[in-house]
């Protein structure tokens, strides 16, 4: 498990998904390139994989709203991508805070990435 909180992006709504971020594999050093837009929200995921990886996520807040659980870091909602490396084909799952975090201002932010299986 890797806490390497990294801001990604800091700005326009616009700018930020139009570009790709490069994540560096931790077995390999290839770098995979993921895009925002492949961003799901972390309440998706299935509830094991949650209760084991929120508490390893500092800052995470989680919010109750009619009924569903949403999470927030840092006022960002909480948003994962899996991905694989290109060349090693380990297989990753990252959290990213992501969204608005004060008017127009939108930052995409890295927050944890564990390898799975
Ligand atoms: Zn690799």
């Amino acid at each position: 498990m890797h806490r390497n909180k990294k801001i990604l992006f800091d700005g326009d709504q616009a700018e930020l998904f139009s570009k790709n971020y490069s994540i560096k594999c931790s077995c390999c050093d290839q770098c995979s390139y993921i895009s925002p837009l492949e961003c799901n929200a972390a309440s998706n995921l299935p509830s094991e994989v949650l209760t084991n990886v929120l508490s390893s996520i500092k800052g995470l807040k989680t919010v109750d709203l009619e009924g569903s659980k949403f999470y927030k870091v840092d006022n960002l909602p909480l948003k994962y991508i899996y991905f694989e490396c290109k060349k090693c084909h380990s297989k990753y799952l990252s959290f990213f805070g992501l969204g608005e975090y004060q008017p127009a201002r939108f930052i995409f932010k890295l927050l944890l990435i564990i390898s799975i299986e």
